[in-house]
């Protein structure tokens, strides 16, 4: 039986969503290592800005496939114990099939994969060993990943992107299937376009009235919306829910 702060990385955690992630985790008194991609300082800001003891700051470019081992021993080491990860980081970069050469289109597949789709399967291996060799077991542990919309609805100038969150999505179902004997639970949301940085060029062009109006309400989401379902599925939800990849989209795209 799990008792004290749950210990929780936020992959991304220095802007955004992941932010608003740990903000919500640290206001449900967990503890946060807060994950930026090269941004040390602005994870800093985000821990020095969280309610609550004990979060910690940690740096490293899941590009390259040696980050993932020492962010997750930075997160252990800084928070004592590690329960819960949120696969939160990730890219999403124009490459219109119609309109960048090979190279570019080579290279942009390999970086969604590399930072959306690699560097969480090997976050989730390692959070799984940490949990099933520390002493008073795994169960309690839980795997969150910030999916997508896109991967259901395409992604006509981001191809790449759309199909590294299909992956993720599918990624968590396996993981539920194979780790609920562990009492570890995985789960995913999908959100549609969210005010953040990642989304700004989009919301702000002309195309940004369309985005809003795909909505009913008119609207695109706020980065607090995704982060109270996720600090539900990572704290509160009952076991059942694993497996589930929950829509997050203001209607949007109903499926
Ligand atoms: P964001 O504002 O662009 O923030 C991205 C975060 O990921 C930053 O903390 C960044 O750290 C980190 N990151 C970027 N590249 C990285 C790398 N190579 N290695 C490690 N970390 C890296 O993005 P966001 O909008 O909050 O998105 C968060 C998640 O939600 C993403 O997975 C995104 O796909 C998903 N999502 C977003 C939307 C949307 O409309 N915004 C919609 C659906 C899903 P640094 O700044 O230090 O690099």
């Amino acid at each position: 039986m799990l008792t004290g702060p749950r210990g929780c990385l936020v992959t991304g955690g220095s802007r955004g969503i992941g932010a608003a992630i740990a903000a919500a985790l640290a206001g449900h008194g967990a503890r946060v290592a807060v994950h930026a991609g090269r941004d040390l300082a602005a994870a800093r800001a985000v821990v020095d800005s969280l309610p609550g003891a004990g979060h910690v700051a940690v740096v490293g470019d899941l590009a390259d496939p040696d980050a993932a081992p020492a962010v997750v021993a930075a997160a252990v080491d800084g928070l004592g114990r590690l329960d819960v990860l949120v696969n939160n980081a990730g890219v999403f970069e124009a490459h219109p099939i119609d309109g960048v050469d090979l190279d570019t289109w080579r290279a942009a597949w390999r970086r969604h994969v590399a930072v959306n789709l690699l560097g969480p399967a090997d976050l989730a291996w390692l959070l799984v060993d940490h949990l099933r060799s520390r002493p008073e077991g795994a169960a309690g542990g839980r795997i969150v990943a910030v999916g997508s919309r896109g991967a259901y609805r395409g992604e006509p100038v981001t191809a790449a992107y759309a199909a590294t969150k299909a992956g993720l999505h599918s990624m968590t179902q396996s993981l539920a299937l194979a780790l609920a004997p562990y009492g570890i639970t995985a789960t995913a949301v999908a959100p549609g376009f969210v005010e953040t940085d990642m989304a700004r060029s989009v919301l702000d062009s002309p195309a940004g009235d369309a985005v809003r109006a795909q909505s009913p309400f008119g609207r695109v989401a706020t980065a607090d919306e995704i982060a109270a379902t996720v600090m539900w599925l990572a704290l509160d939800a009952p076991d059942w829910v694993s497996g589930a990849v929950l829509d997050v989209n203001g209607a949007s795209h109903l499926r």
